[in-house]
């Protein structure tokens, strides 16, 4: 069998340099969480390997989860899933001709088995009873949430703050946030002198107190609570991608040689730089962002980089993702 630490790289923390926080002097650093792992890229990496070390140790040798039709969490689940030798399984919202899209294509390659439901049903991921049928269907599995987003994953990312520590301690750590799982792991994982942001990339009325609730499981410090905020960044909705937000993407790469994700990362690192300019932050400060991956969402948006910015951006983020 092989070790779930086997692939695992150290985590890069290293210096952005951009000239807007040079001005501000505010300095600036990257935890590249995209590379600890050349399956599962970025937090989810963090995230999965605790159901992985689970289930291993229970004799469970089928995972079994949801996403949408380009998720992050099913790529990465179905890649490891194939190489640690477990079965997997993703529902999937929508039609079933999604299965062509890169990101199912990858995860079918890796032996993943799919099954889409509706929207309606799929609404239903966590709703008991609805669990129940899953599992009296599935009795051998293991059914992980909506973006590996469980107990489990909280602790996997409380690493992930060992991990950038480790390399670099800066005041403050921030990640984008969509379950907010991963943020919430941060934060548990955060010294006393530091700060946490997390950059809520959609619109969700229920992620202060989700996150609130991650953190008071993971058995936290009642001072860890007064260490994080969380801050809007859905810049139109999720899967709102457009010329603006593709224009900001290109002249990162461009400054830093480091290209962010288009629905996660890129949002954070956009909204901080506001924040930058707007003097949020005192001179001196230090920040780490974490690069929480999602870079193969990229294969499924060819057509549309192409249409809002022409052939050559396209095949600056394509070559960029060939060398990794
Ligand atoms: C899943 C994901 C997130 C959000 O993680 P949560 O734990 O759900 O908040 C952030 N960034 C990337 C690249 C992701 O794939």
């Amino acid at each position: 069998m092989t070790s779930l630490d086997m692939y695992k790289r150290p985590l890069r923390v290293e210096r952005v340099a951009l000239d807007v926080a040079k001005n501000a002097g505010v300095e600036l650093f990257m935890a590249r969480a995209d590379e600890i792992h050349p399956l599962a890229s970025g937090n989810k990496f963090y995230k999965l390997k605790p159901h992985f070390d689970y289930a291993r140790k229970n004799g469970i040798e089928q995972l079994l989860s949801f996403g949408g039709a380009f998720s992050n969490h099913i790529h990465a689940l179905a890649l490891m899933a194939n190489e640690y030798d477990f079965q997997s399984m993703g529902i999937i919202r929508g039609e079933a001709e999604y299965a062509k899209n890169p990101t199912l294509t990858a995860a079918r390659n890796a032996g993943m088995t799919l099954e889409f439901v509706t929207r309606k049903n799929y609404k239903l991921r966590d709703d008991e009873n609805y669990l129940t049928a899953l599992g009296k269907r599935f009795p051998q599995a293991l059914i992980i949430p909506e973006g590996g987003s469980s107990p489990l994953a909280v602790a996997g990312c409380t690493e992930l703050s060992k991990d950038i520590n480790a390399q670099h301690k800066s005041d403050i750590l921030t990640i984008a946030s969509g379950t907010g799982a991963s943020f919430a792991g941060l934060v548990c994982g955060l010294e006393e002198t530091q700060q946490a942001i997390g950059y809520a990339v959609l619109k969700d009325q229920s992620l202060e107190e989700r996150i609130a609730s991650f953190i008071a499981a993971e058995n936290a410090e009642a001072t860890h609570f007064n260490r994080y905020s969380i801050v809007q960044a859905d810049y139109g909705g999720y899967a709102k991608f457009d010329d603006t937000h593709l224009v900001f993407i290109l002249d990162w790469l461009e400054q830093t040689g480091i290209l962010l994700d288009p629905i996660y990362t890129s949002k954070m690192c956009r909204r901080l730089v506001e924040q930058i300019v707007a003097c949020e932050f005192a001179r001196g400060t230090s920040i780490t962002m974490v690069h929480s991956g999602g870079l193969q969402g990229w294969f499924g948006m060819q057509d549309n980089v192409m249409k809002l910015a022409g052939e050559s951006s396209w095949h600056r983020i394509q070559s960029y993702l060939q060398d990794k």
